[in-house]
C-alpha cells in the first residue's frame, strides 16, 4: 500500500514532532534510529490506517480486458489505498460509491493503462527483447533478436517470418525454461553473473511492448514484433574503426583498395556484398512494413548513415504518411554529420509527421562514443564541431523530437567518455537526453576494453561515474547500467597480452591505410613493452 494515500503531507506536518524525519523520508521509510521516536511514528501510522474508514460500497462496471496485463498484483499491492477493493475485484471492474477513492482509483488505472502491458514472462532468463525486438540486416540477409546477438540468415521467400525463424523460437523456449541461449546473450549473462545490471533486466521494466500473442498465451514463442530495426545499405560518410564493410561504404572502398589483411591473428577481409539479393530483401522489407507499420511500437533506422540512404528514407516516410500510427516511436540513428542538403530534406518532413499525428514522437539517436581528437580518430571522418552544432540544435527542439546518445565502449573510447558525458550534460538542461551505451561486440573483440586488467580502467570508471548527472529518474537509471559494464570489467584481473598485441597490430594497419598516428592519442594502450 502507498502510505501517501492515507497520510498526506498536511496530516504529517500537523502531527510530527520536532525530531521526526521529513515527510519525504517518512514516506520512504527512512525513520530515525531513536527507539522512542520510531515508536511514536509507528503508532501514528497505525492510528492513521484505522481512522480511514470512509463509508462506501462496491459495484461492478464493465471489465477492461487489458487491465490485468497493465496492473499486476504487485503493482496493485504497491499503489492501492487502504480502502480500495481487493486486486481481483479491481480487475473485475469494481468501483466504489466514494467519489474520492474512485478518483484515486481512476487516476491509478489510467496511469497504468497509458504505460501499457507489463511483459508477462518472469523466468530467470526471460528477456522482453527476445520476444519483441527484431533487427534485420538487409544487406547481410540476416536477422537477430535482439541487436546484440549474432545475426542468422533467413530466406527471402520467408521474409515475413523474420521474427520467428527457428533460432529465435529455440532461444525463447530456452528462456521459458530459465536457461540462457548461446550466440550473443552471453553479453547480458556475463554482466548479470558479475553482479551487474544487464540490458535484459533493464528492459523487463519497460511497458507497452508485449506482443499481442502473449496476452492470450503467456508462453507463446511465435509472436509479432513490436520493435523493428533496419540496417539497410552500407552508405556512410564515416569509417569507424570498430565498424566493417557491411555497414560502411567508406570501409568497403578502403578494403577494396588495400585488399585482404591478415597478420598475427588480425583479419580485415574484403567483403563482397550480395547486392542483387539485398535489393530484393529491401523491397520485401518495404512490402512488409506497408502491411505492418500500424502494429509497431518502435521503428529504428540505422546505418551506415541513415540520412544518406535516400531509398530507405523516402520509402519509409512515404509508408508512414500513408499508414499513420499515432503510437509509433520513429527512431533514426545518425552521426549528425551528413551534408546540409540531406539533413534539410528529411528533418522538416519528419517534424510534419509528428505534428500531424502520423507518429507519436521522433527519436533522434546520435551515435557518439567519446569526445575530442580521440573520437575523431575512432569515428574516422567525423567533424565534431558539426556534430555539436546539430546536437545543440536538437537539444533546443520541442516535444516532437526526443534526443539520445548511443555510445560504443571500446578500449579507445573509455578514457574520454567523461568528456562526452559532460558535453551531453551541458545540453541536457533544456531537454532530457537519453544515454545509452554498450560494449563493442563484433569480430574484432580485441577492441573490447576487457583485454586490459580492471586496474587499467579503474580510475577512468571513477571519472565516468562521477561525471554522470543524477538530476532526473532517467539519469539515475543509467547509473546501474554503467555499473553493469564496470562489474564485467572487474572480472578481468590480468592483461590479455595476446589480444593487446592484436589491437596494436590493428591500429598500425588502420594508420597505414589512413595516414593517422594512433600513438599520439592512445599511447597508454601500448603496455606490452612494460612487461617484456
Ligand atoms: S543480448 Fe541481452 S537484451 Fe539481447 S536478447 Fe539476449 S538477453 Fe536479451
Amino acid at each position: 500500500m502507498n502510505i501517501t494515500h492515507y497520510i498526506t503531507v498536511e496530516d504529517y506536518v500537523a502531527v510530527a514532532g520536532p525530531q521526526w524525519p521529513s515527510y519525504e523520508d517518512f514516506v520512504k521509510g527512512n525513520y530515525v534510529a531513536n527507539d522512542n521516536i520510531r515508536q511514536e511514528i509507528e503508532q501514528f501510522v497505525v492510528d492513521a490506517k484505522q481512522s480511514v474508514r470512509p463509508v462506501h460500497q462496491l459495484f461492478f462496471g464493465p471489465i477492461d480486458k487489458n487491465l490485468a496485463h497493465c496492473v499486476t498484483a504487485e503493482d496493485y499491492e504497491q499503489g492501492a489505498g487502504p480502502n480500495w477493493p481487493s486486486y481481483q475485484d479491481f480487475i473485475n471492474g469494481a468501483q466504489t460509491t466514494n467519489a474520492e477513492i474512485q478518483n484515486e482509483m481512476n487516476l491509478f488505472k489510467q496511469q497504468h493503462l497509458t504505460q501499457g502491458e507489463k511483459f508477462p514472462i518472469n523466468t530467470a532468463t526471460a528477456c522482453q527483447s527476445k520476444w519483441t525486438w527484431s533487427t534485420i540486416y538487409l544487406n547481410q540477409l540476416s536477422t537477430a533478436s535482439c541487436h546484440r546477438v549474432n545475426p542468422i540468415s533467413f530466406e527471402l521467400n520467408e521474409f515475413d517470418n523474420f521474427h520467428n525463424i527457428p533460432k529465435k523460437l529455440a532461444d525463447r523456449k530456452l528462456m521459458l525454461q530459465g536457461q540462457w541461449p548461446t550466440g550473443g546473450c552471453e553479453y547480458c549473462k556475463q554482466i548479470e553473473q558479475a553482479g551487474g545490471w544487464s540490458d535484459r533486466q533493464h528492459n523487463l521494466g519497460i511497458r507497452g511492448l508485449t506482443p499481442p500473442e502473449l496476452l492470450i498465451n503467456p508462453t507463446e514463442v511465435s509472436v509479432s514484433p513490436r520493435i523493428v530495426e533496419i540496417f539497410a545499405q552500407n552508405t556512410c560518410n564515416l569509417a569507424c574503426i570498430y565498424c566493417n564493410g557491411n555497414l560502411s561504404s567508406r570501409i568497403e572502398q578502403e578494403n577494396l583498395k588495400f585488399g585482404n589483411f591478415y597478420k598475427a591473428g588480425v583479419r580485415i577481409p574484403v567483403i563482397h556484398k550480395p547486392t542483387a539479393a539485398a535489393q530484393e530483401y529491401f523491397d520485401q522489407f518495404l512490402n512488409w512494413l506497408d502491411r505492418n507499420v500500424q502494429s509497431l511500437v518502435r521503428l529504428h533506422l540505422l546505418g551506415g548513415e541513415t540520412f544518406l540512404q535516400h531509398n530507405l528514407m523516402t520509402g519509409v516516410l512515404d509508408i508512414i504518411e500513408q499508414r499513420p500510427n499515432s503510437k509509433l516511436e520513429f527512431c533514426i540513428f545518425s552521426n549528425l554529420n551528413v551534408p546540409d542538403a540531406a539533413w534539410n530534406k528529411y528533418i522538416p518532413r519528419i517534424k510534419d509527421l509528428q505534428t500531424s499525428g502520423n507518429i507519436r514522437v521522433f527519436d533522434l539517436t546520435a551515435s557518439i562514443d567519446c569526445w575530442g581528437p580521440e573520437q575523431e580518430y575512432v569515428r574516422s571522418g567525423l567533424d565534431l564541431e558539426k556534430f555539436e552544432q546539430r546536437f545543440a540544435w536538437a537539444s533546443e527542439q520541442g516535444s516532437w523530437l526526443r534526443l539520445n546518445v548511443n555510445q560504443t565502449v571500446t578500449a579507445m573510447t573509455v578514457r574520454t567518455m567523461p568528456d562526452l558525458i559532460k558535453k551531453v550534460d551541458q545540453y541536457s538542461h533544456t531537454k532530457h537526453i537519453g544515454h545509452y551505451f554498450q560494449f563493442y561486440t563484433g569480430n574484432h573483440l580485441f577492441q573490447h576494453p576487457k583485454i586490459y586488467a580492471w586496474s587499467f580502467w579503474e580510475k577512468d570508471f571513477e571519472r565516468i561515474l562521477s561525471a554522470m548527472p543524477q538530476r532526473t529518474v532517467e539519469q539515475q537509471e543509467a547509473i546501474p547500467r554503467m555499473l553493469g559494464l564496470r562489474s564485467l570489467l572487474q572480472q578481468h584481473t590480468v592483461h590479455n597480452f595476446q589480444d593487446i598485441t592484436k589491437l596494436l597490430v590493428y591500429l598500425d594497419e588502420i594508420d597505414r591505410r589512413r595516414g593517422t598516428d594512433w600513438q599520439k592519442l592512445f599511447w597508454y594502450l601500448d603496455i606490452k613493452n612494460e612487461f617484456s
